[in-house]
């Protein structure tokens, strides 16, 4: 831009036609980045003007709902000023987490003081440069958040565990141990004819039934036809019976019995000799009713959720699907299916996996990525002693407290949280998804989803507070 321009834009000589220079010459170049800057500038003020307005009522279509890790993406959710609510569906987790009160206060605090938010960031970055080894923990943001997380967990040689690890590693020792073939929501959908739900009902995914089961179109199959069957006890099979009224086949057994039931159900499909009347406290007559099921069905999912499987060894029933599956891929298509993802689960182990090789429970502290399932737990690391502070992050739900320690403890969280103990920092943050743009990756791992910003709370999101942070330190 020229100075005579620059001079004229300060004295506010902007006229119709653009600027002109002492010469009276054109110049367009200013003209047209003076207006564009302008209209952008316009643009965002009137966006943020309109999100804080109390009394404005802005609408948004095909919403991405970040509150279960098959985030649906058709939600209708209106705005009026910072409360939001869902317009196009009943599913509970949403309405919940869409439409919770913000508190009045949001500032950040030390010691329960409210403080700037720069100054809770100096703090925050104060403990963490002066522990040995600090846990990164919760994790519950979406991909740029951990990015960020992950960068300065590597700066400053911490671990980083995420809250729903227990479940996410019951898959990593099958996987690694065995190797497993697993499927997608849009295969689900489009080819399963069969589904056996191990161990699981799926209500913790309130419209997985609806939006894969029983979707009104699919590719290759005709959804109200499909099979489903239950294995275990206190199941919810209602949303198991089909649009046409068809009952799903349901079969009893304790849940730590499961590995027997697939290791059976294998051995039938196999047609080895069983002289048992009973295998996992299941009739094997049923188990041979649903074997014959599998065997004529073109393509079967076997569904399990990773937090349900909550005993010693579970990883067992993993791998004893993963086997069913590997034995019936000799002939025909079948797949596995681990139903998780919640709290950004997906998010936290693709962005760790691509970022450092490995799964999450990794240590920094060598200068290298040192993965251990079971001594970099959360619960372990915390008792053993081995971390000197405690990042906790949680920004979809107030009910992720952090664990009870008496290392220094920063909390970047849900503004609604509320603690027993006060932790040293606590920077409310915004939900992806909400308050801030982002991306979340579905629980089958294929797809990232764009997460809009539906209000302005003026909440950071946590990859901003873990950039200040990684600046600061
Ligand atoms: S099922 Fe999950 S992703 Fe879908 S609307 Fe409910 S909470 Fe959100």
């Amino acid at each position: 831009m020229c100075k005579n321009c620059v001079n004229f834009i300060s004295q506010g000589k902007v006229g119709d036609t653009g600027f002109r220079n002492n010469s009276e010459t054109l110049c367009f170049r200013p003209n047209f980045l003076l207006y564009a800057l302008f209209i952008l500038t316009s643009l965002d003020y009137m966006t943020r003007s309109i999100m804080n307005s109390s009394s404005t009522k802005t609408s948004f279509t095909k919403v991405a709902c970040p509150f279960c890790g098959i985030h649906c993406d058709d939600l209708e959710i209106t705005a009026t000023g910072n409360a939001l609510q869902v317009k196009n569906t009943t599913c509970f987790r949403a309405v919940e987490g869409f439409e919770r009160h913000l508190p009045a206060e949001i500032s950040p605090r030390i010691n329960g003081e409210p403080v700037a938010l720069d100054k809770a960031i100096t703090k925050a970055a104060n403990i963490i440069k002066k522990s040995g080894t600090p846990l990164f923990a919760g994790l519950g943001t979406d991909v740029s958040g951990h990015r960020n997380i992950l960068q300065t967990a590597d700066k400053v040689g911490g671990i980083v565990d995420h809250v729903l690890s227990e479940g996410i590693m019951r898959n990593i020792l099958a996987l690694s141990d065995r190797g497993w073939i697993t499927t997608t929501l849009t295969e689900i959908r489009n080819r399963a004819d069969l589904v056996v739900f191990v161990g699981t009902d799926a209500t913790e995914h309130p419209r997985f039934h609806e939006r894969i089961l029983w979707a009104k179109e699919a590719m290759f199959v005709a959804p109200a036809d499909r099979e489903i069957v239950y294995l275990g006890k206190k199941l919810d099979t209602k949303p198991g019976i089909s649009p046409k009224g068809k009952k799903p086949m349901s079969i009893p057994c304790d849940i730590s019995e499961l590995s027997t039931i697939m290791n059976t159900l294998t051995a039938l499909i196999e047609d080895k000799p069983l002289q048992a009347k009973k295998a996992g406290g299941a009739k094997v007559t049923d188990l041979k009713k649903l074997a014959d099921k599998i065997i004529t069905a073109e393509y079967a999912v076997f569904i399990w959720s990773p937090p349900k499987l909550n005993f010693p060894n579970a990883e067992l029933v993993v791998g004893a699907v993963s086997d069913l599956v590997r034995k019936l891929t000799e002939t025909k298509r079948a797949a596995g299916f681990a139903l998780g993802g919640d709290d950004g689960a997906a998010s936290a182990a693709a962005v760790c996996a691509w970022q450092t090789g490995y799964p999450l429970r990794t240590n920094f502290s060598q200068g290298y990525p040192d993965y251990n399932p079971s001594r970099y737990s959360t619960n372990e690391i915390l008792t053993s002693g081995q971390a000197d502070a405690l990042v906790w992050v949680s920004t979809f739900t107030s009910n992720r407290l952090p664990p009870e320690s008496n290392i220094p403890t920063i909390v970047i969280g849900e503004p609604g949280m509320k603690f027993k103990t006060m932790p040293d920092v606590f920077i409310p943050a915004g939900t992806p998804g909400i308050d801030h743009v982002g991306k979340i990756v579905r629980v089958d791992s294929v797809v990232s989803l764009p997460m809009k910003q539906l209000r302005n709370a003026g909440l950071p999101s946590v990859a901003s507070i873990f950039d200040r942070i990684y600046q600061a330190l």
